[in-house]
């Protein structure tokens, strides 16, 4: 058995989790140790949330990069906008994102579904690509399959993977969504996943932390059938 060392942070930064909205979606924070904060995904409820830990510690946010547009991942995203943090979306999540209730799969009660306009600060994610945010290097990585737009953000020098609902602590992505494809998503696990280094600590947009080297291991169901 693989002991998880959750504690291990390769620098002086640190990733705050911090589980926000009807479906526990987490928000996770980098603060990248030098005054400067990065904020994955957007569940209604999150932004207040990631905001107090930024104040807490004095972080400047410099942007919110979303992993796909489901809507627990992104109903706060004009939050962010209004306070003039930049918004990092993939091409196949921005109308997703721009109008919520065109993607909405069953209703939820309480739950408001305004639409957005993209500011100019705003980036739409055209392909695989390296961004650099808050001096940190991020490699963005395609990986459909539970969500046409779903992408991983990958940060080596954290060691961390921030995966959205692509990969979950021994389960993986529902599929049952529209534009959701089982065999997409096992082929996205399998390439964009189990290629990441072993000690890669991956960060899902539900419940626990996991590391690849466990779920290539451990994860219930078989990718390579
Ligand atoms: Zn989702
Ligand atoms: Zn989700």
């Amino acid at each position: 058995m693989v002991v998880l060392d959750l504690q291990e942070q390769p620098t002086n930064m640190q990733i705050h989790t911090i589980p926000a909205g009807p479906l526990e979606t987490n928000v996770f924070l980098i603060d990248n140790g030098a005054g400067e904060a990065l904020i994955i995904d957007a569940p209604p409820g999150g932004y207040e949330a990631a905001m107090a830990v930024a104040q807490e510690k004095g972080l400047a946010v410099k942007a919110l990069l979303l992993t796909h547009g489901h809507f627990d991942h992104v109903l706060d995203t004009a939050r962010y906008q209004e306070a003039g943090i930049p918004v990092y979306v993939h091409r196949d999540s921005e109308e997703m994102v721009r109008d919520p209730a065109s993607a909405m799969p069953f209703p939820m009660p309480g739950i408001e579904l305004d639409t957005l306009e993209w500011g100019s600060d705003d980036q739409i994610l055209e392909e695989e690509t390296t961004l650099t945010l808050a001096g940190l290097n991020i490699q963005v990585l395609n990986a459909p399959g539970h969500c046409p737009g779903s992408v991983i953000f990958h940060v080596a020098d954290l060691k961390a993977a921030f995966v959205g609902d692509v990969i979950f602590y021994r389960s993986v992505g529902r599929t049952d969504l529209p534009g959701g494809n089982g065999s997409v998503l096992f082929d996205s696990i399998r390439t964009k996943v189990f290629t990441l280094p072993d000690e890669t600590l991956l960060h899902p947009g539900h419940g626990p932390l996991t590391l690849v080297e466990e779920e290539k291991q451990f994860n219930p169901y078989s990718f390579y059938d």
